[in-house]
């Protein structure tokens, strides 16, 4: 299993684009979000979209959403079928009344909801998805923006996604000591204060032996100033690809 960023900017970042990332199981490509720059990003890595066979939704910023609707359009008119799109539960009424139904619905051709557009697929909070036999995918609520779902991802049971998320350090303890993560990409939030997201000074409280797993991802355009300064943690770049085998992370 391979997996590849699309981009490791922050929600605001110009350099490095949205953290969005590709993986790629077995023949199975899945999008982890598609954000503003997801589209960009596919096509300056010269990946066709018909490689890409679905789309996996953390929460509903922007840098984690804003290509749905590109994505939607190109599949249905591009390349005439419809992509997965893995969604949780709790975010399907906003995603498609207050993010995409004002641009995707068309009366006249009948498409009236994301089923028109994707084959959607309803996760439940902790519903772990076999999106194929090589890929289980467990999403982990965590604290982004107080009152809003955020789902971080647990893929099989070794690697650590966040999806934008407030410190939470018996979380990454837990999963590194009771539950096998061997590898965590994290958000980090370069300069104070982090408020909706993990700040660089917590990231560098946690355990030497947890750090050793962190890559981190979602950071601002000053990034080159922190290099040496992340403790035993490594920033993940724009474009990077990694392989994520469980032989390699699996403590
Ligand atoms: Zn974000
Ligand atoms: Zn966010």
């Amino acid at each position: 299993m391979k997996i590849q960023m699309l981009g490791t900017g922050s929600a605001f970042a110009k350099t490095y684009y949205n953290t969005n990332a590709l993986i790629y199981a077995n023949g199975y490509n899945l999008l982890i979000d598609c954000g503003s720059t997801a589209m960009l990003s596919l096509y300056q890595l010269n990946i066709p979209l018909d490689s890409i066979d679905g789309v996996w939704v953390t929460h509903l910023h922007a840098d984690h959403i804003g290509g749905l609707e590109e994505l939607a359009f190109r599949t249905k008119y591009e390349l005439n079928k419809k992509i997965d799109l893995y969604v949780m539960e709790s975010l399907m009424p906003t995603l498609w009344d207050h993010c995409l139904k004002g641009t995707l619905i068309n009366d006249q051709d009948g498409f009236i909801s994301l089923a028109d557009y994707y084959d959607v697929i309803v996760v439940k909070e902790q519903q772990t998805v076999k999106v194929i036999e090589e890929l289980h995918i467990e999403p982990i609520r965590t604290e982004h923006v107080p009152g809003k779902p955020n789902y971080s991802l647990f893929i099989n049971d070794f690697f650590f996604y966040s999806a934008d998320l407030q410190f939470n350090s018996e979380l990454l303890m837990q999963l590194h000591r009771e539950r096998g993560c061997g590898l965590i990409f994290h958000d980090c939030q370069l300069e104070l204060p982090g408020i909706v997201h993990t700040t660089l000074e917590q990231l560098l409280t946690l355990p030497l032996d947890i750090q050793q797993n962190i890559r981190l991802m979602h950071y601002s355009d000053n990034m080159p100033q922190y290099i040496g300064k992340t403790g035993a943690m490594q920033f993940l770049t724009q474009h990077e690809s990694m392989d994520i085998t469980e032989k390699t992370y699996k403590p």
